[in-house]
């Protein structure tokens, strides 16, 4: 049976790769999208974009009664929206940590939190967070970014905790490099010294974490819940 699933930042990047895989599911799928556009990948298909800036509670709160109204209670949630500000950390400002872990972390919990009203109305739910590689293996410039991902870790296995008894499900999905707009800012060397310590030799492509998402939220998965499933290609070995 299809179900509503929100993805946000589903506009582009690994987002915009699980939106597509819901809806090639045949789910009823909502993005968010900061500039409110339905991306030209998602034409012809019947998406509901809503303008939603995940920093922003207020917004998020008007982003689900919309969905809500439109294509009915939400099933599935993936809080996928994500931003880096790296640096060494002694020449971070508060304002890069604070627009990461405000982004990342508490934009996701502003998310499920708004989800879970719903969730519990309808006894079952799947939230998926997307976490990274990195907030289990830390990593040299990113301290703010990987302290974000690892937060949603000790998030997701609280709810999973907290909402076990009314039949949803909280899991993480930590993805190693994928070739997207945000890693395309990297350097040549710094690309070259990623792949030489991923196993695989590779970066994901962004179908292969939708993938492990759809999986997630699908039947297959109902007893899994509290997991962190790495998508690294080796690179952090299960941790
Ligand atoms: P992109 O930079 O390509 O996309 C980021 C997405 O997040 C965009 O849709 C963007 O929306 C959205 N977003 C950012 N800030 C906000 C906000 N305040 N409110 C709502 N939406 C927001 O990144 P990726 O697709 O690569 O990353 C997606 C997720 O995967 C992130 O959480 C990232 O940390 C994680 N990840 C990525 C990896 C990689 O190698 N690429 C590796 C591991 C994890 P908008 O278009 O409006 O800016």
């Amino acid at each position: 049976m299809s179900r509503v699933v929100l993805v946000t930042g589903g506009n582009r990047g690994i987002g915009l790769a699980i939106a597509q895989a819901f809806v090639a599911l045949g789910d009823r799928v909502a993005i968010t999208a900061r500039n409110g556009q339905l991306p030209a990948e998602l034409e012809g298909t019947d998406v509901l974009v809503v303008q939603a800036d995940v920093t922003d509670t207020a917004s998020i709160d008007a982003a689900f009664d919309r969905i809500e109204a439109e294509l009915g209670p939400v099933e599935v949630v993936v809080a996928n929206a994500g931003v880096t500000r790296d640096g060494l950390i002694m020449r971070m400002s508060d304002d890069d940590v604070n627009a990461v872990i405000d982004t990342n972390l508490v934009g996701s919990l502003r998310v499920a939190r708004r989800a879970a009203k719903g969730m519990v109305r309808l006894r079952r739910g799947r939230i998926v967070f997307v976490s990274s590689v990195v907030g289990l293996l830390g990593s040299a410039g990113q301290t703010n970014y990987a302290a974000s991902k690892a937060g949603l870790v000790g998030l997701a296995r609280s709810l999973a905790r907290e909402l076990g008894s009314r039949g949803i499900t909280a899991n993480v999905v930590a993805p190693g490099f994928v070739d997207t707009e945000m890693t395309a800012v990297l350097g040549e060397d710094r690309k070259t010294e990623i792949l030489g310590s991923v196993p695989l030799g590779r970066y994901a492509s962004t179908d292969e974490i939708a993938g492990v998402v759809t999986f997630l939220a699908g039947d297959a998965a109902g007893y899994i819940t509290g997991a962190v499933v790495p998508v690294d290609g080796g690179l952090g070995m299960g941790h």
